[in-house]
């Protein structure tokens, strides 16, 4: 049983994908044009949100969202400790400093009262991750933000379709970063992502950064980069995106399922929070001997994976960030097991999922 499989998902939408790429063929247009366009509408109608701006990757759409709300090199961003590289890589191209807070142990997203303890004079923004398709528990810290005058820029990469009090994912703050890698509950056939938010002028900003900064063909009036969405992932993308709560749907009753098998095990399961509609991007059971339970589920033929092995101060490269108290962090990433999710998951194979994991794991 493979923790994931793209190639099934493939085969089901297939006819679909062949008629989006042989569209883009025809036209011989492959940048930026009339089908990134119409995704752009789709996707912004989709998340509720005015705009929408696709671009090369869900990390460039952190960077540039981050950018576009005014962040730049001397600020401090917030977010969370456990969440994967992305997000402090796409603080840190911004040009500002990422700082890391603890997370809620329930939910694994951003602890508002750990965050609230890290604002500075130099804060300048927030960037809550919807963590496993969960969003994080968003009015205390927009509350927070609109005394300290900080920017909400959401990582929803995890969390297409996912909601908060009847709000969706991406709707929730200035403006919210969407990938489109591969593997997410939306996925292109390559690298995509998009920033999607209300605010014209952070669209307008985002729009000129990606394109070398430009105002119109040749008229560059802010320092930009090369951060374009394709016709070919655009063409896909809104073949897909009708797909999406349907499959969405389906990964909800997978999660039941598990839920279900796994209530009497030793394991700590994944719940939604009261006012939250989980998108259900991972099913992250916890256990103190993961790793031991992972290679005998591995010798029973079922894949799984960690989401994350470490917390991001653990790794070499950001140990001078671990200044704060990130114990609850430290303590998922040596915990947390994913088990396979994923819409083409039949009943049989979850159910045998669930009882080798229960007999592993009594
Ligand atoms: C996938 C992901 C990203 C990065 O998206 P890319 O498209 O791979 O650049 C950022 N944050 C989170 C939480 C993610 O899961």
């Amino acid at each position: 049983m493979p923790f994931l499989s793209l190639a099934r998902q493939v085969k089901v939408l297939r006819q679909e994908l062949d008629e989006a790429v042989a569209s883009v063929l025809e036209a011989g247009t492959f940048i930026l044009g009339p089908r990134v366009e119409e995704f752009e509408r789709r996707f912004a109608d989709y998340c509720g949100v005015r705009h929408a701006v696709g671009v090369a990757s869900g990390t460039d759409a952190l960077e540039l969202a981050l950018r576009a709300a005014g962040v730049g090199p001397g600020d401090e961003v917030i977010t969370a400790a456990n969440t994967c590289i992305p997000t402090v890589a796409a603080i840190e191209t911004a040009g500002a400093t990422p700082v890391l807070a603890d997370v809620d142990e329930e939910t694994a997203t951003i602890d508002p009262a750990a965050l609230a303890g890290l604002v500075t004079e130099r804060t300048r923004a927030v960037v809550p991750v919807h963590l496993y398709g969960q969003c994080a528990d968003m009015d205390p810290i927009l509350e927070l933000a609109a005394e300290r005058g900080l920017k909400v820029v959401e990582d929803a990469a995890q969390a297409h379709g996912a909601g908060y009090r009847g709000r969706p994912a991406g709707a929730l703050g200035d403006a919210a970063a969407f990938s489109f890698y591969p593997t997410k509950n939306l996925g292109a056939l390559g690298d995509a992502g998009a920033v999607v938010t209300n605010d014209s002028s952070v669209a307008e900003r985002v729009r000129m950064l990606r394109a070398y900064g430009e105002r119109s063909r040749y008229d560059s009036v802010a320092q930009g980069r090369n951060s374009r969405l394709d016709e070919l992932q655009a063409a896909v993308l809104t073949a897909k995106l009708p797909h999406l709560d349907e499959r969405n749907a389906r990964r909800r009753e997978l999660a039941s399922l598990y839920t279900e098998r796994l209530a009497t095990t030793s394991l700590r399961l994944p719940a939604e929070a009261g006012g939250r509609r989980h998108a259900w991007h991972l099913y992250v059971v916890r256990s103190p001997r993961r790793d031991e339970l992972r290679a005998e589920l591995a010798a029973a033929g079922i894949g799984t994976a960690v989401h994350y092995f470490r917390a991001v101060h653990q790794h070499p490269a950001y140990a001078h960030l671990g200044t704060a108290d990130l114990g609850r962090s430290e303590r998922l990433a040596a915990e947390v097991l994913s088990l396979p999710l994923f819409p083409e998951l039949t009943d049989d194979e979850a159910a045998l999922v669930a009882d080798t994991v229960a007999r592993l794991a009594p």
